[in-house]
């Protein structure tokens, strides 16, 4: 362009006509054909924004985010514009000499590099040869897709996931894969939070913690800044000087792998001063049941009853000065008042008297071991720093913005569960601004939907939606104690295994050397 400035030349951009002036070279380039729908098949989380594609003689000219999405919550700003600066480049990558733009035989041995270019039929041909052979000789179970976000991202894997299903194949956990499953909050929730971004916006505290959003969730990031705009306060927890601790209020610098330390360490800091939310901690969490101090096992109905129910638990009721049994189905608690430190024997059904002490008392002692002066020789980070943050959170609606790191750790999930604890002695679940968000796996919203539908239109979406509710109703049936997220759950494991989706652990001990490895002393 600025050769073009300073010469007016002819170009293929005038169509072999000159500039008439600097204004013209401005205008035609600006001038295009059409306008068309378009994204980008990638692996960014969210992944598939809508863009406007300008197309000018058949090539992508330049891209424009859209600002098509509708006010969620008046009051909060919306999702508009959705985009990065990755994607309104994208025309450029797509016409970029390193593209490879057919199909590629290796011919050499693997790793030297020699390649010859085939036609897409051959190419096809032979991966429908040794698809056909894989069939015939073994079955169509010895075919595994490696599910990967490379593949195009979540719109182009369902496509995948669909035929490598119809076969009779098995496709690969992505998340279990490429190693972003947060383990500690499946084992505390039994789930992921699922919350919009939109919803940090409410948040007083924001702890970036194992996460880089100014790299890694552009299109959303401004909710962090306009949550900061009216006042809350960002915090990031990571050893590295990112990107986002540049705008955060505050920048944690813990030593790699140590955050639970620091996150034990607030905790401590929380009971000791009395911070903590004992409504919340009753009702919401798992802290008042009863535990037996001779095998550390809940105290359940088994134990009083010949064939009792294992999953019925336990409190110790501070007004009727008993032992009860706690809701199931429900977190309401009635009448009851469960303690968090009594300390109490009961008669078991075998006739052995055992103590009993609500998991409060025992994670209490547990916490002993994380005084701030303890943790700080672990973490690196100064003990008044961490009890300042803990009195933060005590006071102020937070959300943990959790990235996909601490699930690459090894026992990543005790780091999780330590994060969640602080969220759990604080109110910080269940309200707007609150809990601990990873991403929002959406699994019978768009893609979901997506992936089962047999037709297009929205006739075959109603279809779809009818049909799940009245999987969610048996789910119900089946046990009516069963809230309907919990049937949602339930339902969403049964699918999984019926899309012959299967985790990658298998695989990899069976057939990639990870039991040799595994048992390897
Ligand atoms: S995040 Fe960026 S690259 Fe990904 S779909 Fe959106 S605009 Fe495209």
């Amino acid at each position: 362009m600025t050769t073009e400035l300073r010469s007016l030349q002819p170009t293929a951009e005038t169509g072999g006509g000159t500039y008439t002036s600097v204004e013209d070279v401005y205008r035609q380039r600006w001038q295009w054909d059409n306008v068309v729908w378009g994204t980008h098949c990638v692996d960014c989380y969210p992944g598939n924004c809508p863009y406007r594609v300008y197309i000018k003689d058949g090539l992508v000219l330049h891209e424009e985010q859209t600002a098509t999405y509708n006010v969620i919550e008046k009051g909060v700003p919306d999702m508009n514009p959705m985009g990065c600066q990755k994607g309104a480049m994208w025309g450029q990558m797509l016409y970029a000499k390193e593209r490879i733009l057919y199909p590629m035989k290796r011919v050499g041995e693997r790793g030297s590099g020699r390649w010859k270019r085939i036609s897409w039929d051959d190419a096809l041909d032979e991966v429908a040869d040794a698809v056909i052979d894989a069939i015939q000789e073994v079955g169509p179970e010895s075919i595994i897709h490696e599910v990967t976000g490379a593949q195009g991202g979540p719109m182009a894997l369902i496509p995948c996931i669909r035929f490598i299903g119809r076969l009779g194949g098995l496709s690969m956990d992505l998340d279990g894969v490429v190693g972003d499953l947060p383990m500690g909050l499946y084992e505390v929730f039994g789930k992921i939070f699922a919350s919009t971004m939109d919803d940090w916006f409410h948040s007083e505290l924001l702890l970036i913690w194992h996460m880089n959003p100014a790299y890694t969730r552009i299109p959303h990031y401004h909710f962090i800044s306009e949550a900061r705009y009216k006042g809350a306060e960002v915090v990031t927890i990571a050893p590295d000087f990112s990107p986002s601790a540049v705008h955060a209020d505050q920048f944690l610098p813990v030593r790699p792998g140590t955050d639970a330390a620091l996150a034990l360490a607030m905790c401590k800091t929380i009971i000791d001063e009395g911070l903590h939310d004992t409504a919340f901690v009753k009702e919401q969490t798992d802290l008042p049941l009863l535990v037996r101090l001779d095998n550390h096992h809940f105290l359940n109905q088994s134990d009083f009853q010949e064939g009792g129910r294992q999953d019925q638990f336990y409190f110790f009721d501070e007004k009727s000065g008993s032992v009860v049994e706690a809701p199931r189905g429900t977190l309401d608690l009635g009448d009851v008042d469960p303690s968090l430190d009594t300390r109490h024997r009961v008669r078991l059904a075998d006739g052995k008297d055992v103590e009993v002490v609500p998991v409060f008392v025992l994670m209490r002692q547990r916490l002993e071991e994380y005084t701030p002066e303890k943790a700080s020789e672990i973490c690196g980070i100064h003990p008044e720093a961490m009890r300042s943050l803990a009195r933060k959170v005590a006071r102020l609606k937070t959300n943990i913005l959790l990235g996909f790191n601490s699930a690459k750790y090894y026992h990543g999930d005790l780091m999780e569960r330590a994060m969640i604890l602080l969220l759990a002695l604080t109110n910080n679940w269940g309200r707007k601004g609150t809990g601990i968000r990873i991403w929002s796996i959406g699994p019978m919203d768009g893609i979901g939907i997506f992936g089962i539908k047999q037709r297009p239109g929205a006739e075959a979406t109603i279809e779809v939606l009818d049909m799940l509710d009245r999987f969610m109703e048996t789910m119900q049936t089946e046990d009516p104690a069963r809230t309907r997220e919990q049937a949602a759950v339930e339902l969403q494991y049964r699918t999984a295994g019926m899309d012959n989706t299967t985790p990658p652990a298998f695989f990899w001990y069976y057939h990639c050397g990870h039991k040799e490895n595994w048992n390897r002393r």
